[in-house]
């Protein structure tokens, strides 16, 4: 008997996850949809890739020699064109592994090769009533409460999640007698037309913010940068543009920095809009994740509000973008693929040929020149929405100032004074932890981390000793390893130190803290925000977590604990940052009905930065910034790379780069800075090295980088090292 082996005759190009710069190649008995994902060999294993047009080399290897695809995923297309192609231009702009950009825009109930349906499911949804209660008026039922308070966070949900969650058939059948949710069975993979119906009616706009809106409706295709100062009605703009956009029957992209997606958000588009907001943020469980894409891909979802990832969500016919805190740290991803969501957004919108509008009240430098040279429409709201003035600002200079623990007395008074008008605080202190060292008294010696170039932090909660960049713990030393002297303790202050502190001198007023301990999970964050919603005045102190677009109303005095040590930061962007912080952080103060105070504890009061803070001109120091960048040649004038490079052995990591400088100086076409030490110059044990990569041309960084990964393997001899494109931090 022979047996004749058949050879499958469609060759399928396939992303998969690993270090290959294009798609692997298959074969099928059938074409596959592109966009689709299939499971195929790879070595020893199985792996769930995406369909992909083929790479520039794709067509030249013999069919016969491919392995055939082992199942076909899906029935068509999981992901459209448009992210198709916006996935495979993450990859090569940021010089990353092919497939990093198709395995980023799916879930990763999906990227494990997961069902793609929409399960037959009973779905819950809020009633108009339900969207507006006040959790708290359900009086006699917590588990009540706490079911209002998450659909009200999550927006729909199925029956059958709010199980797991522990809520059972009852209390929900108690909030439909209620008239407060719906309960309705369908499994609908049927698109939903937007529709721009309101629940409340939109606010009248003022001047500005009707200017604003115009030029956003007027242009067919344009980036616009909205800048306009804390309180000011940035949100409203996005709401009516969003309204317009829904009304033609297209459906819109918000992105908001992780720390800025909190119920009060999500709930201000859910109470505007009737059609469906679905919301994709850290707090949602893989399931739940799955759910709030489909809904987006299927076109049921009308707005999709999400942080950094949420940027390849498919929307079909997506009309508008907004980025809200454009400015925001949170939008760069720093690991793995180093990707600017931002950036990313523009280039979305850009390729849609529909609209996007940046939101900050401190632009990013390169959003402002991208303004400022006419490639973005520039608007601008330079008033408070409520006609509230903006408050005022002052700086304590410290080398005049008795202090406890760094808190002055100039400023312990004017907290004092503001709690007992009945207002709220906020005091903000950049150093999470009890305190920034461990010290002896007697002969300057400091806790160090065995693995890191850095001091140990002090906690207090578990009382240990805890490197911030490896997370190394150790008990404290009752006495100095040097000098013997038992004079050894906490030095400095940090935000637990500081909540200590204010509870001794106000143990009346309560103390909430913000910080990655106090709020380390979006569920504890959203329970200290609302901690700082009961009536009575508060003192509420934290890190730049306090720094992101939240609205506390009875806030009329923020005080600056201590930013000196970000004056002197030798990296970058630290005066950008610097500026940006201390103007949002100021900016939390006075967005109620009462005026507004700010005050800044310096040793360094003459510092430039102060001036235009005091006058409210975030402009003037950011031209100033923007001309010191011009006559270096950095970005937003030239383009910047960074290659980081580490090893437990110095002198490969640092050899590795030598020679990946005089490569990259032989392609003359980018200026080299380094090898250098990285500002932590070891950190987990690794030694750790940089090289500054430069070019007055974006075409030629990419030219001169883009061999570097076929000639330096990503992992040898115990170096690794990657690139960083458009580096946030060196
Ligand atoms: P931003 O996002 O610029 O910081 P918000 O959009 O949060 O500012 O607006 C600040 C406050 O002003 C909110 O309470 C908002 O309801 C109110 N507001 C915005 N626009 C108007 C308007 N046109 N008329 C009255 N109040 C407004
Ligand atoms: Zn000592
Ligand atoms: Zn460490």
């Amino acid at each position: 008997m022979t047996s004749q082996i058949k050879i499958p005759p469609y060759r399928i190009h396939v992303a998969i996850p690993g270090p290959f710069s294009g798609p692997l190649g298959y074969c099928h008995h059938s074409p596959v949809a592109l966009g689709a994902r299939c499971l195929v060999p790879l070595g020893r294993r199985s792996v769930v890739g995406v369909t992909v047009a083929p790479g520039p080399d794709g067509a030249d290897y013999p069919i016969e020699r491919l392995k055939p695809i082992g199942a076909v995923l899906d029935p068509g297309a999981l992901l459209p064109a448009d992210i198709l192609a916006l996935a495979a231009w993450l990859g090569r702009y940021y010089l990353h592994e092919f497939s990093s950009g198709f395995l980023l825009a799916l879930p990763a109930l999906l990227r494990k090769g997961g069902g793609a349906e929409l399960p037959v499911e009973e779905w819950v949804t809020l009633t108009v009533p339900g969207v507006a209660i006040l959790p708290d008026q359900l009086k006699r039922s917590v588990a009540q409460q706490q079911l209002i308070a998450l659909l009200q966070d999550i927006s729909t949900s199925t029956v059958r999640a709010l199980r797991e969650r522990g809520f059972s058939r009852g209390q929900l059948t108690s909030l439909v007698k209620k008239d407060l949710i719906t309960i309705q069975i369908h499994q609908d993979d049927q698109p939903i037309a937007p529709t721009g119906t309101l629940f409340e009616p939109a606010l009248e706009l003022n001047n500005e913010q009707q200017l604003a809106l115009d030029a956003v409706n007027r242009e067919p295709y344009s980036p616009f940068l909205l800048e306009g100062v804390t309180g000011s009605g940035k949100t409203e703009v996005y709401l009516q543009a969003i309204e317009r956009c829904l009304r033609e029957g297209k459906r819109a992209l918000v992105l908001v920095p992780e720390i800025g997606l909190t119920p009060q958000t999500i709930q201000r588009f859910q109470s505007r809009f009737q059609d469906r907001v679905v919301a994709l943020h850290s707090g949602l469980s893989d399931a739940q994740r799955l759910s709030a894409w489909l809904q987006a891909s299927l076109g049921q979802a009308a707005i999709v509000i999400g942080t950094r990832s949420a940027v390849l969500t498919p929307l079909p016919n997506l009309g508008l973008i907004v980025v809200d805190e454009e400015h925001d740290l949170s939008y760069k991803q720093q690991d793995s693929l180093r990707y600017q969501a931002r950036d990313v957004a523009l280039k979305r919108a850009h390729d849609a040929g529909i609209p996007i509008i940046l939101g900050t009240a401190t632009p990013s430098l390169e959003s402002l020149h991208n303004a400022q040279t006419g490639r973005f429409g520039h608007l601008l709201l330079n008033h408070r929405a409520g006609g509230m003035a903006l408050p005022g600002v002052e700086t304590i200079d410290m080398r005049k100032q008795q202090h406890q623990n760094g808190l002055s007395e100039r400023l312990l008074m004017r907290v004092a004074d503001h709690l007992a008008d009945g207002n709220q605080v906020l005091l903000f202190l950049n150093r999470r932890g009890y305190a920034p060292s461990w010290f002896c008294a007697d002969c300057g010696w400091m806790a160090d981390c065995v693995f890191c170039d850095a001091h140990l932090t002090h906690h207090r909660q578990g009382y240990s000793n805890i490197c911030h960049h490896c997370g190394h713990r150790e008990a404290p030393r009752k006495s100095c390893p040097t000098c013997h002297s038992n004079q050894v303790s906490a030095m400095g202050t940090g935000t637990e130190r500081a909540e200590e502190l204010l509870g001794e001198l106000f143990p009346a007023v309560p103390v909430i803290r913000f910080d990655r301990d106090a709020a380390s999970t979006r569920h504890k964050f959203v329970a200290q925000l609302e901690r700082t919603d009961l009536p009575g005045p508060a003192i509420i102190v934290g890190t730049q977590m306090l720094a992101k677009g939240h609205h506390f109303e009875r806030v009329t005095l923020v005080g600056i604990w201590d930013i000196d040590i970000g004056l002197f930061s030798a990296d970058l962007r630290a005066r950008e940052r610097m500026g940006q912080l201390l103007t949002q952080v100021s900016g939390r103060s006075g967005r109620g009905e009462r005026r507004g105070e700010v005050l800044i504890q310096t040793y360094y009061p003459d510092d430039p930065i102060f001036v235009p803070l005091k006058q409210h001109d975030y402009r003037t120091f950011a031209n100033d910034l923007l001309a010191e960048r011009q006559r270096s040649g950095l970005p937003p004038f030239g383009y910047l790379a960074v290659i980081r490079c580490d090893s437990a052995f110095a002198d490969r990591a640092e050899a590795r780069l030598q020679q990946m400088a005089h490569y990259l100086l032989s392609t003359k076409r980018v200026r080299v800075l380094g090898p250098i030490p990285a500002l932590l110059s070891r950190r987990a044990g690794k030694h750790r090295f940089m090289l500054i990569v430069q070019s007055d041309k974006r075409s030629h960084l990419h030219q001169s980088l883009t061999p570097l990964h076929q000639h330096y393997p990503r992992d040898q001899q115990q170096v690794s090292w990657h690139i960083d494109i458009d580096p946030a931090e060196l």
